[in-house]
């Protein structure tokens, strides 16, 4: 609207005459010509946020930008400079802060189980746990399954200016049929709802459940590759995950958990060029509620954790049951081999994606993304290296156009922080503001 309501102001102006009096038109054009003498052309920046001051980390792997002038319009990002931001637009002071893209979780579950327990209506809920993801600075989720249909309305009215809750991209229902016909069939279904992502299981729980049969897999890949459907893999086990390669799935969604990782492997692994989801994060809430975890005191948790599952994890009868469970045993050693595994695959070039599996019970949306940092810094990884994984490498590895890099044309999601990131990936708890399309969202 903006451009046509200025040129018709414009011409209007010229052809009224000026002056606030169309009515004196002398009728000798002198009129006309000194109005439109006085008309200053439109200033390039009115309507416009300068975001100014901070040192910025733009996620493409470039140098940082020191006193940094983002310039954001209709919510995008038009423009990036450094020193005095320009006349017209308006200022929003980050001097003395760090600023990069806002981080992407590749694998989560979002159901709105994490909104307040007032909250009734489903969409509602979802809102509100989105927007409990964006507070923690994660402005794009990538829910692997499970989500009730209103998540799908709430995925496409985001794509707008006045957006104030983290993205989300979809799975529908987890593809788990034993059957080939009903594998197929769920497939087709899910295609067909409009899904961003296909998901399928293949894992016996440390052998306390029956696996996804592979005639069964073999029709979900068979259904997926003939609608080029995108299939993201569940994975526990370093042969299925081979099998799924060569399968020709899209995402390895979890790390290889019973062993090393060896070279043939990770060299299928590089040939396909399918990225690698850590989730560290998923199996320390597999044993962590043992003990009362030292975290449920975290000031960085406790300010937006919900009370009633905090409760539920730190009743004793949970703890206990979590303290005699061989499968809460059995993931404590898996994170560690988690851990292994990814220092092999990010040293042999495997991109990876940021991901948690954060949003079932016990896995604490926002903070549980903080607590994979952790896992990653502890795994060997550097903050570069984490930070791309949770910005322009996870956007790549979803397919992500305009989300994952603060340049020019990308959505304005970005995190505030008063500490520098680069030499501590602890300090993304820094959060002074977190933004979404250029709207401020969370302090
Ligand atoms: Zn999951």
């Amino acid at each position: 609207m903006r451009p046509i309501f200025n040129s018709f102001l414009v011409v209007c102006l010229a052809a009224c005459g000026g002056n606030n009096e169309p009515q004196q038109d002398t009728g000798t054009g002198v009129a006309a010509d000194s109005a439109a003498v006085e008309v200053a052309p439109p200033n390039p920046y009115a309507g416009a946020l300068a975001f100014s001051g901070a040192t910025l980390w733009d996620g493409t792997g470039a140098a940082v930008l020191e006193n940094a002038v983002l310039i954001v319009r209709d919510g995008r990002i038009v423009e990036i400079s450094s020193g005095v931001p320009p006349e017209g637009a308006q200022i929003v002071d980050l001097a003395g802060t760090w600023v990069v893209p806002g981080f992407i979780d590749a694998h989560t579950h979002v159901s709105g189980y994490w909104a307040p327990d007032d909250v009734t209506d489903t969409a509602e809920k979802i809102r509100n746990e989105l927007a409990l993801y964006a507070s923690y600075g994660v402005t794009t989720v990538n829910s692997l399954g499970g989500e009730p249909a209103e998540a799908m309305a709430i995925r496409d009215a985001q794509n707008n200016p006045s957006l104030a809750h983290a993205r989300v991209h979809v799975a529908g229902k987890v593809i788990e049929d034993k059957d080939p016909l009903a594998a197929a069939k769920t497939t087709v279904e899910n295609i067909l709802s409009g899904v961003d992502w296909l998901k399928i299981r293949v894992d016996d729980n440390l052998g306390t459940a029956e696996k996804m049969p592979w005639p069964a897999i073999e029709a979900v890949f068979q259904a997926a590759n003939a609608r080029n459907a995108r299939v993201a893999t569940h994975v526990f086990y370093r042969d299925d995950a081979l099998r799924l390669l060569e399968l020709g799935t899209d995402l390895i969604a979890h790390s290889v958990r019973d062993r090393p990782l060896d070279d043939p492997f990770v060299a299928k692994l590089l040939e396909s060029g399918v990225c690698y989801v850590p989730t560290l994060t998923r199996e320390v809430s597999t044993f962590v509620y043992a003990a009362r975890p030292d975290f449920l005191d975290d000031p960085f948790f406790t300010k937006s954790a919900k009370q009633s599952e905090v409760d539920r994890v730190s009743n004793p009868q949970f703890m206990a049951n979590m303290a005699a469970s061989p499968t809460a045993a059995g993931y404590r050693k898996a994170l560690a081999q988690a851990q292994e595994n990814l220092r092999i695959v990010q040293g042999s070039g495997v991109p990876v994606a940021f991901g948690t599996d954060a949003g079932p019970p016990g896995r604490f949306p926002g903070y549980f993304e903080h607590v994979e940092f952790f896992l990653m810094k502890e795994a060997g990884l550097t903050p570069p290296e984490i930070l791309q994984s949770a910005t322009s490498i996870a956007a790549q590895c979803l397919g992500l156009e305009d989300v994952g890099t603060l340049t020019s044309g990308k959505w304005a999601d970005f995190v505030v922080l008063t500490q520098n990131p680069l030499q501590d990936i602890l300090a993304t708890r820094s959060i002074v503001s977190v933004y979404i399309a250029g709207n401020r969202v969370a302090d």
